[in-house]
């Protein structure tokens, strides 16, 4: 049986599989899922646009005002974007905002919530909390797989190195910073997905989540 109203809080850092897994949790238990990284995105995405900077008062006024049109749009996922969203979630102010909109979210049904602070800031009392972990390498080839163009097929040890890079210098940033810094809560279950493939993640997962149910 489904708890009602049931939040699950899936963290951790990029590539490490959480998309995957909340997705299909969300389809196989009938609940909504948000990515809160497409928020940051949002947000990122302004500030690119505008050309301001994370901490302006123009931001803190578009993420208090966030929509859901503003994150449900297909050009979020770009490398400048990647990093543009790690600086305006540095910024408190919009830290704060976008608390708001992920709690509003979850209020009626409750949600599967796909983030970096869920289970520490945002759902302190989530039913259950997951924190997804992997190397940087496995991660990177992921995302390569993901985005790859035949092009690039020739120079994959190198693409890879730059994404690598790039997943390392974020992991940095969300790992260093004062607010909601990336960490797992004390209560999370820590899931390794370095040698699983996504199908045995979501067996491993939700077996937890209905043996938590039972309980
Ligand atoms: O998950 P995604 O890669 O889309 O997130 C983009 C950026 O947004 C992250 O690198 C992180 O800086 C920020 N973020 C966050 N808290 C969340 C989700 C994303 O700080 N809950």
């Amino acid at each position: 049986m489904m708890k009602k109203n049931m939040v699950i809080a899936i963290d951790g850092s990029s590539g490490v599989g959480k998309g995957t897994l909340a997705k299909a949790l969300a389809a196989y238990l009938k609940l909504p899922y948000l990515d809160t990284g497409l928020l940051y995105r949002a947000v990122g995405r302004k500030m690119l646009e505008a050309h301001v900077s994370p901490e302006s008062d123009e931001i803190i006024f578009f993420a208090e005002n966030l929509e859901e049109k503003d994150w449900l749009r297909n050009d979020l996922r770009t490398p400048e974007i990647d990093q543009a969203a790690s600086l305006v979630a540095a910024n408190p102010k919009v830290r704060a905002a976008l608390l708001n909109v992920q709690r509003y979210f979850a209020r009626q049904k409750g949600g599967i919530m796909d983030g970096r602070d869920i289970g520490t800031v945002i759902f302190p009392s989530a039913n259950i909390k997951f924190f997804l972990k992997a190397s940087s390498r496995v991660r990177a080839k992921r995302r390569w797989l993901q985005f790859a163009d035949p092009v690039s097929i020739q120079n994959e040890e190198q693409e890879i190195d730059k994404i690598e890079a790039e997943l390392k210098q974020r992991d940095e940033l969300d790992s260093s910073r004062e607010i909601a810094p990336l960490r797992p809560a004390e209560d999370a279950i820590l899931i390794d997905t370095d040698h699983k493939s996504a199908d045995e993640v979501f067996k491993e997962v939700l077996n937890k989540v209905e043996n938590h149910n039972k309980s």
